[in-house]
């Protein structure tokens, strides 16, 4: 018998720790679905308006970039330029120092020819000099015996001196022309290594401008590199703000799909049915005569004795739980599509903010506040707030146990007892 009942002890154990054990992974079908609270809504419009917060950072950041590029771009054209003209300065340097080199071998070949020409005139004239001399006599003798007559014979004589001062003259002419070949030759030269010195510098100068242009590229690339990077962020927050919108919009969805069922879901007497004074209504809704007074009484007295359980009629959040002159100790519990108010408790088991469910004990019946005696005054909005106040013994708003059944206390006959 012992072992028996062990056994099944340990059955419903396994039992408990399965269904404890899916109670944490709420089903995505929405029967089981984790309820969405205000809260959750809330901390989702945090994290939206963060969001966005962020898109504003990286859409001004990836725009502030753009004048530097701008200006970056323009010092690296700029550069460019600088270079081509430098290039193009040295290719005519270039040019130049290839016509000098023309003009100095144009030179050089020259005054060699000439160098040459004199040389050959310098041996015909040595010949005709070391002949003169060598045979003097007889040279004048054959010119005087090849002569007609001796005015031919003079005009020849003098022709000779004649020509030997010619001769001279053109050696001398030529020499001259070579010292002038050679004077042009170095003037020429001179230009030249001008020339050679002023490429160097050029070059000097395209070098100190092609790193500055690749200084300038680099600038350039990490300032787009730069602008990338916080574009790819700003996509990344884009698109992390649609899921996000999307995600709102969901929740909303379940939020208003909640609140359908909650709506559907009739309210839960709010005291135990099964004692015939928990189901006597002593003062209904409306207007009423109080020790002599018109009033209008906001909800429905129940006649539960001192100490009786209050149930919360639905699963919802604490809003109130406090002390009030005519309510006495007060709860107020809402689900956003109802609120109830369960007034004059003895004591109060949860405090504002606590999550309740329906049918969770929340506090005791009590006489605090403008209370005549011991009973749960109950009130019904529709909503979540006090403008919404209605009649709680209105069809289809109440249920509650009655013979083992789930009865609405309006339309069932013999339920509740109302004293008019
Ligand atoms: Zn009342």
């Amino acid at each position: 018998m012992m072992k028996k009942t062990l056994k099944t002890i340990s059955v419903l154990l396994s039992f408990c720790l399965i269904f404890s054990f899916f109670s944490f992974f709420p089903s995505d079908n929405g029967v089981g679905a984790a309820r969405i609270t205000e809260a959750d809504i809330q901390a989702l419009k945090d994290k939206i308006a963060n969001n966005k917060k962020k898109i504003n950072e990286y859409s001004t950041s990836s725009t502030s970039y753009d004048g530097d590029i701008e200006e970056a771009l323009a010092a690296k054209e700029k550069l460019d330029q600088q270079v081509a003209y430098t290039e193009a300065a040295i290719a005519q340097t270039e040019e130049l120092i290839a016509d000098y080199e023309a003009l100095i071998h144009e030179k050089t070949e020259i005054a060699i020819l000439r160098e040459a020409d004199v040389e050959s005139k310098y041996d015909a004239f040595g010949q005709f000099l070391r002949a003169s001399y060598e045979n003097g006599k007889q040279s004048y003798l054959e010119l005087l015996l090849s002569s007609e007559n001796l005015i031919d014979f003079l005009t020849r004589a003098d022709n000779l001196g004649s020509m030997l001062d010619y001769q001279k003259s053109i050696i001398e002419g030529i020499d001259d022309e070579i010292v002038e070949l050679n004077r042009l030759k170095a003037d020429l030269e001179i230009k030249k290594i001008e020339l050679e010195a002023t490429k160097e510098s050029q070059k000097e100068i395209e070098k100190e401008l092609e790193t500055q242009l690749k200084n300038q590229e680099k600038v350039l690339k990490k300032l787009e590199a730069d602008k990338d990077a916080a574009l790819r962020q700003l996509q990344k927050a884009n698109s992390a703000q649609s899921d996000l919108d999307a995600q709102l919009s969901k929740m909303l969805k379940q939020c208003e799909k909640q609140l359908e069922e909650d709506s559907k879901q009739a309210l839960l007497w709010p005291v135990p049915s099964n004692v015939s004074k928990n189901r006597i209504v002593t003062s209904p809704y409306g207007w009423r005569d109080l020790y002599g007074t018109r009033d209008y009484h906001l909800g429905i007295d129940i006649g539960a004795g001192k100490g009786t359980s209050i149930y919360a009629s639905l699963t919802g959040t604490v809003i109130t739980a406090k002390y009030h002159y005519s309510y006495g100790n007060y709860i107020v519990v809402s689900n956003g599509a109802y609120t109830c108010l369960y007034a004059h408790c003895s004591s109060m088991n949860v405090k504002a903010g606590d999550k309740v469910t329906r049918g969770q004990v929340i506090g005791k019946v009590g006489c605090t506040g403008n209370a005549y005696g011991y009973h749960l005054h109950f009130e019904v909005w529709k909503g979540k707030d006090s403008s919404g106040r209605m009649n709680p013994l209105t069809k289809g708003i109440l249920t509650i146990e009655y013979n083992g059944k789930w009865v609405d206390p309006v339309t069932t006959k013999g339920v509740l007892t109302i004293w008019k």
